[in-house]
């Protein structure tokens, strides 16, 4: 089979996805299903929407519309703050968007009317981590404001954090949002939809805590396709962490030195390599580089180094592995690196349906997978993996 590809495992997924929303829920937190790290993939979505997910969140327009156009059935939150320019295809794409900015909101409402349609919206507040939010103190301003405007529904709140300013969502800042929560209900006399209080990075918070609290929702990504939280990138336990797989094919083995030979100046990217003296090593190039993935995201499956790459190579030293031209070479990808492989043009999708699995965890997908298999219409199969 051509490669590079990325081996996307399904049931891995649905597993995942389900064993999360059952462990949120026991303490009524609804999860929101973030696709971005898949580029929106029709069929990982199917699976999550077959798994106790029923809102889907990605942070492009265009996945939100791959997915529509796949048929997939699911409720569509636009995570980005949107862009002005956006505005009209934010709402004819999306049913809700995560908000901050009045002007876009205004404009949001214009085309919402137009279309004989109401937007959805949730504010999201700033709480320290410095990306996108509305101070505190704004908040009621604001809030005034966007209740007078006919074309938005104000479905919620909703905060983000460990993402810019790798700030904790910890009982604190939790019992802050669920603070806010109540005193705008009771001030405006609304009730919130969605109090969405974070993403992978809430699993510590929410394990530690006895009471969520106003929170009613958390919108997960990595969690569900990597199986770990996002502080210390431990894992959840239970979960599956190789849902994906990056294999590619050896291209050249040779038993070569460790130290390159000749007068050092720069390499491809304007470096001064510097390296060490191993001897003679296994020298073996992969056809990928940093063209197609973040190389700096992988790590080999089986016992090896990556000594570097370039945009078209990737170098390792296969020590004791064995390995000639054809051989093919298996990664676990992080967060990063299954991003950049997801999005790239030159690297196959390949959706595995039936796979191998321990038999306690096969019976407690049977149901699902049959499910899977009806959500599956073959066409959607044959569009996405082009073979
Ligand atoms: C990406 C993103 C998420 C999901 O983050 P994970 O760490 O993958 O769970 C949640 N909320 C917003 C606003 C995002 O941009």
């Amino acid at each position: 089979m051509s490669t590079p590809r990325i081996e996307i495992n399904l049931k891995k997924i649905a597993y995942n996805a389900k064993t999360l929303s059952r462990l949120y829920g026991s303490k009524g937190i609804d999860i929101i299903g973030v696709t971005k790290a898949v580029c929106g993939e029709p069929n990982v979505a199917a699976v999550l929407i077959k798994n106790g997910i029923s809102i889907l969140a990605d942070s492009r327009l265009v996945n939100i519309e791959r997915m529509r156009k796949a048929g997939i059935k699911a409720e569509f939150l636009l995570l980005r703050t949107p862009s002005l320019s956006q505005a009209e295809a934010v709402v004819k794409y999306a049913d809700i968007s995560l908000n901050t900015e009045l002007s876009v909101i205004k404009e949001l409402s214009k085309f919402a009317l137009s279309y004989h349609t109401k937007h959805k919206i949730i504010l999201m507040v700033e709480l320290g981590d410095l990306r996108e939010g509305i101070m505190p103190e704004d908040l009621d301003d604001i809030i005034k404001q966007v209740l007078e405007l006919s074309g938005i529904e104000l479905a919620g709140i909703g905060t983000n954090l460990a993402c810019f300013g790798g700030i904790k969502p910890d009982e604190e800042k939790m019992n802050y949002l669920s603070s806010i929560a109540r005193n705008i209900e009771k001030k405006h006399g609304i009730i919130l939809e969605f109090v969405s209080g974070g993403n992978s990075a809430n699993y510590n918070w929410f394990m530690s805590t006895n009471y969520a609290g106003k929170i009613n929702n958390l919108r997960l990504g990595e969690s569900i396709y990597l199986g770990r939280e996002t502080l210390h990138r431990k894992p959840i336990p239970g979960l599956y962490m190789d849902a994906f797989t990056l294999v590619t094919e050896v291209i050249e083995s040779k038993l070569k030195p460790s130290l390159p030979y000749g007068e050092v100046a720069q390499d491809a990217f304007g470096n001064v390599p510097e390296f060490n003296d191993r001897g003679k090593i296994n020298r073996t190039i992969l056809g990928i580089g940093l063209q197609d993935v973040s190389v700096s995201g992988l790590t080999p499956r089986a016992d090896m180094e990556i000594i570097g790459a370039s945009s078209d190579h990737i170098i390792v030293d296969a020590k004791k592995t064995e390995l000639k031209v054809g051989d093919e070479v298996e990664f676990d990808l992080n967060y990063a690196a299954l991003l950049s492989a997801m999005t790239s043009p030159y690297v196959l999708k390949k959706v595995k349906v039936n796979l191998w699995m321990p038999k306690n965890i096969a019976k407690t997908l049977n149901k699902n997978t049959a499910d899977i298999k009806k959500t599956f219409q073959p066409s959607l199969l044959k569009k996405t993996i082009p073979d």
